[in-house]
C-alpha cells in the first residue's frame, strides 16, 4: 500500500487530512515519524505556490509520496490580510494565541467589530513518481470579535462559517467543519482525482 505522508507540522492540519484521506487505499502517516526535519522555505506569492513548495521539499526530506496544505484566512476590512502571512501575522514565534490578539487589535483600531472574511486553502500532492496533483477551496463567512468554542484551531473561534449561523468554526464538530471548511473542499476534490490514479 502506498505511504502518503501528511507535510504539515500543525496537529490540527494532520486531524483533518488524515480524516479527509481515510477511505483512500493508501497509509497515510505523518511528518512526526519523521524526526526532527527543516522546515521549508515558503517563499511563494500564493496559497497554490506554498503548497507546492511543501509538498515538493518534503518528498525529498522523506522519500515519501507528500500531500501538503497552504492555507490562510483574508479579511475584508484589511485588505485580505493576513492571507498567505496568516500563520505569522503577530511575527516570527507567532502562535494561534498571539495571531489572533493581532487581528482583535487591527478591527479594533478601525473601529469595527465585524468583517467579511473568507478561508482559503491550497492543497498540493507529489507522488513518487513526481506526479503531481493540485486542488483549492474556499469557505465564506464573517470575522466577529465575539470568540466562541474550543474546537478547530488558528482563527477558528472568531470565523462564523456562512453555513452555521451564529456558530463559529470553532463550536464545530470535525465532521461539520470537513463538510464547509476550505481545507474540506480542497481535500475532498484532491482526494478524488488520487482516488481515480490509484485505480
Ligand atoms: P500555513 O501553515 O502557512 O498554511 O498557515 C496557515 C495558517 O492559517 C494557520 O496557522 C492558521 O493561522 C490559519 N488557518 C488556516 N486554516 C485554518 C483553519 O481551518 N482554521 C483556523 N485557522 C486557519
Amino acid at each position: 500500500m502506498q505511504k502518503i505522508v501528511i507535510a504539515t507540522k500543525n496537529p490540527g492540519k494532520v486531524r483533518e487530512m488524515a480524516a479527509a484521506l481515510s477511505a483512500l487505499p493508501v497509509e497515510v502517516v505523518s511528518l512526526a515519524e519523521f524526526g526532527q526535519l527543516p522546515d521549508a522555505v515558503e517563499d511563494g506569492k500564493t496559497f497554490a505556490e506554498n503548497a507546492r513548495i511543501k509538498a515538493a521539499f518534503y518528498r525529498q526530506q522523506t522519500g515519501c509520496a507528500c500531500i501538503a496544505d497552504d492555507s490562510g484566512l483574508e479579511i475584508e476590512v484589511l485588505g485580505g490580510a493576513p492571507g498567505i502571512h496568516s500563520a505569522r501575522f503577530a511575527g516570527f514565534h507567532a502562535d494561534d494565541a498571539t495571531n489572533n490578539a493581532k487581528m482583535v487589535e487591527e478591527l479594533q483600531r478601525l473601529g469595527v467589530s465585524e468583517s467579511a472574511a473568507d478561508y482559503r486553502c491550497a492543497i498540493a500532492f507529489v507522488g513518487l513518481d513526481g506526479m503531481e496533483l493540485a486542488a483549492d477551496g474556499r469557505c465564506d463567512g464573517q470575522i466577529k470579535l465575539a470568540p466562541k468554542g474550543e474546537n478547530g484551531f488558528g482563527y477558528d473561534p472568531y470565523f462564523y462559517p456562512q453555513e452555521y449561523p451564529g456558530r463559529t468554526m470553532a463550536e464545530l464538530t470535525l465532521e461539520e467543519k470537513q463538510r464547509i471548511s476550505h481545507r474540506g473542499k480542497a481535500l475532498k476534490a484532491l482526494s478524488r482525482e488520487l482516488e481515480a490514479r490509484l485505480k
